[in-house]
Order: C-alpha cells, then structure tokens, then sequence
C-alpha cells in the first residue's frame, strides 16, 4: 500500500481500478534496414492494429455519445486507408531501406507541413488528423499504448499528469469513477469540471503517474486529498465507511433542496451555480441553486473545429436562460487563453498566458467574435433574466468599450426588429487586483460585481494557480485578499450596486463565515456544494460573523485568520 497527498479538488470518495491516461513516449531513431519485406510487414500489423482500434473507438463514441462526435474518428479512418499518405511511406522504405517509424514521420511531416500553411480551416483540421494517425500508428510500430478516454468501458479512476479541460469534458460519468492528476491547484480547470460532473478528484499529487500503473486499486478521497494505491482490507474498510458517511451527509443536505438560504439571524443571501455548458441545468436544480451566477461560455467553444455559431450560441443561452425559470442568470462572454485554447484559433506563443492576450482582451480585437456572442446573448434575453458580465477587467476604458459594443448591437437588433429584454444588468467580473482598488469608481457604471477570487488571488499573491509548488502562496484567507474583497463590496454598495462572487473560495466553507460578514450578496459555486452551504448559513449569523470579518481584516496572517474562523465555528 501506498498513499500520496495532494490537493482535495472535488468532494466525495471513488474506490476503482486505475487507468493511466498518460500520452506515450513516441521517440524512435532512424536505422537502416536489411530486410525490407519484413519491415513492411512490421507497417501492415500496425496499420491493421490501428484501424481495429480506430473502429472499436468509433463504435463505443457512437454508443455513449453521438454519432457527431464519432465522426472525427471516421476521419481517422480515411486518413489512415489513404494511398496517397500510406502509399509514399512504403515507396520511401523501399527506396532508401529505412525504417518504418522513420519513413512514416518523413511522410506525414510533409503532408502536415503542407496542409498548415495553406491556411485553410478544413485544411488545418486534416493537418491535426494526419498527426493524430500518425501518431497512433507510430505508437503500434513503438509497442506502446496511446490512451482514450472514450474507450474506457469499466469502472476506473483516471490517473494523468494534467487533464484539459476538454478532456475532462469527454470523461463519461458511468465509468470514470474519480481522478487524479500530478500538477493543478483546487482552481485549475480541471478541477472545476470535475466539480460540475460530480466526480471526486485529488489534483496536485506530485508523482501520481509515475508511482500509480495501470489496474493499481484506488482510493481517493476528495475530501481530504490522500490517494491510496493498493490498500490494505482495513484501510479499505475504513474508506467504505468514510464513503458512507459522505453519502449520510448529503441525504441530510439534500432536506434543504427547496428552502429558502436565511441565515441564522434570518438575513437572506443568494447561493447561485456556476456551470459549463446547459446541460449542467440538470444538476443545478437538483442542488436547489437560486440562480446562476456563472455560466463560462467558452467551453460551448472548446473541443470542437470551429467557432460555434450564432444560431448554436442563442441555442444555449436560452436553454439556460428558459431553464431557470425567471430565476437570474449571469452569463459572461467569452473568457479564452491562460490555460484555455481553441484549436482553430491559433493565438500566438505567450511567455505569460495568463498574463497576455486572453478573455476581453482579446474580445475587444477580434470583435466579430465578440459581437456574434453579444448577439446571442441579446436574442436570448426575453427568455428569462439576464445579466452579462465580461471577464478579466483591468481599465474603466475596457469596460466602457465591452458594454459600448454591447449596447451597438442591442441597438442594431431592436432596430432590425428583433426583440431584446430592456432590463439586462451589465456587470464585471473583478479578478484582477487593479479594479479591486479602483471599485469605486468601477461601481459608478456597472450594474453588478462578480469577484473571482480564482484569479484575484493568483494575481495578488503572483502566484500561478496552477503549479502545486507554489500552492502555498495561494491563500484565500490571506487579510490582502479580504481587505480587496471588503474594498469591491463597500464600494458597490455605497453605490447600491450588488456583489456576487463566483471564484471557488464562494463554496468554501472557512471562507463563507468571513464573506457573510463582509456583505457579500451572492454566493455562486459549484452546484454540488450549494446544499452543504446553504446548511452551514443556516448556522451563521450575519451581525457575528460581521465581528468576526472586522477581526480577521486585522490580522497578520492566513493561518491567524483560518484559527479565529475555526474557534468562531465551531
Ligand atoms: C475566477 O477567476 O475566479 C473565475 C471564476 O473565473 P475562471 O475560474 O473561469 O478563471
Ligand atoms: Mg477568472
């Protein structure tokens, strides 16, 4: 038995068998052959290899998924049966005598090489399948094994250094059981999706896919951040009834599904979800959530070959928007770059990504971008009560600009017509340190607040919320984090503006007492941890834990504010 320690990500607790999800080591070096005929048959066993498992991948994503996202697989297919690449690469073997690897590489670098720099978007798609084939082939030729997760058809707990965020958007629920990665922090996205598809998660685990093999018995908890490999019968009978106890609690949570969110001394707040894509509606009203108060558009523009249009865009708002019933709805525009990327729009190198060209930066110069998302967005604001807010604000100028754009197409739209809500609250988000400083007079011209404390924390701390080894640094408690958070809602309420906070520190529950304290008016998380909050305000009251978020303002230190939390809740 083996236990490592890493960062509690997603709440619960998954007993599985692992599956490493680790891409292979796909290096070869270039010899010369003396046997030419075996070495073509060394190609034809691959090739065969790789097409049986491109067609038993195609079925099982038919099967659990649809046949749309099947058919990137029957590209593969063509690619892979295709005379014009596979015929080159057996001319080459046998006309320099080289090695299969090496003449397959040769190849497909040419191909791919040539499809890119047309820049074509079809084009570029074919480049990135010749690639993938490609290296799918080389892997068969290497004897090693090239992971997907769509193949998984048991019971398992994914084991990999990182996951994307795309990746773990194709994990399905029946069986991926739970997962751990080497490197990430609570925040990182991988994280967040884990929350939003309910599964536990330990992320930051140091050395999981070096010490974990594939078919190891797993543990982990998601609650405490330890991972178990191979465990004892005692310390298996110990997690079962960890397990169980978890699953008391959330019965007990569960009571509080329809209640209204009062605190002790009957103040009411709002506890709102935060989600990914509409068809976390189902889970959002099933945790009892008052609103949303996140929605990130841009995984409705991840893991696909192409901007989604403005049919497809207007589709999704209004199944969030109708889905709520009245209920209030923030949705923010498109937040892209630091660690999320879209494949089809290539954006430059940046030795800072988090720090560059991303999430309204990038709106206010690819405008049309923009402007297809605010046209959605508008069309479907009659559905139900919207309010949009733009990420990564830093200057009054670009907030200005944001809601200027804005308001020209609402303008364009009823002019042409086409009806839009005439009361969308136009808000921002509050991530960066600068506009917590300057909230003031920020709250003169937005309608709302929304802090996200996921990057307002890496940003005042500089500390990458990503990399584990700075983990330490990354502080929710620390007084500089309260005194911005104590800044933003002074200032908006001064001006009668709302605040809300969607950053993960919203559901934490040593966080909670602090932000009841300082006024915080929304509360949106990830909707499985609305129940386990909204139990835990029903036990605070407002004009103590005002006290308690005076004291804590004061003092020096995270941990000196973490153990006056803990002796105030006891
Ligand atoms: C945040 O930064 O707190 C936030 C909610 O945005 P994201 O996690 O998507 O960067
Ligand atoms: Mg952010």
């Amino acid at each position: 038995m083996t236990q490592l320690s890493g960062i509690a990500a997603s709440d619960g607790i998954a007993i599985a068998k692992a599956y490493r999800f680790v891409q292979p080591d796909l290096t070869f070096t270039k010899t010369t052959v003396q046997d030419i005929e075996a070495e073509q048959q060394r190609l034809a066993a691959a090739l065969a290899k790789a097409e049986q498992e491109l067609v038993a991948i195609q079925q099982q994503t038919v099967e659990k998924f649809s046949a749309e996202e099947a058919a990137i697989f029957e590209a593969h297919l063509l690619v892979l049966k295709d005379p014009e690449l596979i015929g080159p690469i057996k001319q080459k073997m046998a006309d320099e005598a080289v090695n299969a690897e090496y003449a397959l590489h040769d190849v497909s670098t040419m191909f791919v090489t040539l499809f890119e720099s047309m820049d074509d978007e079809y084009m570029s798609a074919r480049a990135s399948d010749i690639k993938d084939v490609t290296n799918r082939i080389l892997a068969h030729l290497l004897g090693v094994h090239i992971p997907n997760p769509s193949h998984i058809n048991e019971q398992v707990i994914i084991v990999a250094n990182d996951l994307t965020p795309s990746e773990t958007a194709q994990l399905d629920r029946n069986f991926v059981l739970g997962f751990i990665t080497d490197i990430g922090g609570r925040t990182s996205h991988s994280a967040i999706m884990a929350r939003s598809l309910e599964i536990p998660a330990v992320v930051g685990a140091g050395t999981a896919t070096s010490t974990i093999q594939d078919g190891d018995l797993l543990i982990v908890d998601g609650l405490s951040g330890q991972v178990i490999v191979n465990p004892t019968a005692d310390v298996m009978a110990e997690y079962e009834e960890k397990a169980q106890n978890y699953r008391t609690q959330q019965a007990e949570w569960s009571t509080l599904v329809n209640e209204q969110t009062l605190s002790k001394d009957g103040v009411h707040v709002e506890l709102a979800a935060n989600i990914g894509s509409p068809s976390d509606l189902d889970s959002v009203l099933r945790h009892g959530a008052e609103g949303i108060g996140l929605y990130r558009t841009e995984f409705l523009y991840m893991g696909r070959e192409n901007l989604p249009s403005e049919e497809e865009q207007f589709s999704a708002y209004k199944t969030v928007i109708e889905g709520m019933n009245g209920r209030p709805v923030v949705i923010r525009t498109l937040d892209i770059g630091g660690d999320k990327h879209l494949p089809y729009l290539p954006l430059q190198e940046e030795m800072n990504p988090f720090l560059g060209h991303r999430a309204i930066r990038l709106c206010l110069d690819q405008q049309e971008l923009f402007r297809t998302q605010l046209r959605a967005l508008l069309r479907a604001s009659v559905y139900g009560s919207l309010k949009i807010m733009f990420p990564m604000i830093a200057t009054i100028r670009e907030f200005r600009d944001a809601k200027a754009i804005l308001l020209e197409e609402q303008e364009k739209l009823v002019s042409s017509g086409i009806a839009v809500s005439s009361d969308i609250e136009i808000g921002m988000m509050v991530e960066i340190p600068a506009t917590a400083v300057m909230a003031d007079i920020f709250a003169k011209e937005v309608d709302f607040f929304s802090i996200g404390t996921n990057d307002l924390i890496q940003y005042t701390m500089a500390a990458d919320r990503m990399n584990e080894k700075v983990a330490y640094l990354y502080q929710p408690y620390n007084p500089a984090i309260l005194r911005l958070i104590q800044m933003v809602i002074e200032a908006a309420h001064k001006e009668q503006k709302w605040v809300g906070m969607c950053g993960e520190m919203a559901g934490d529950e040593l966080a909670v007492p602090l932000l009841l304290g300082l006024g915080l008016d929304e509360f949106s998380m990830s909707a499985t941890s609305i129940l386990k909050t909204r139990s835990l305000l029903k036990q605070l009251s407002v004009s103590e834990m005002q006290a308690l978020a005076a004291e804590a303002l004061q003092l020096a230190t995270a941990e000196e504010v973490i153990e006056k939390v803990k002796q105030a809740v006891k």
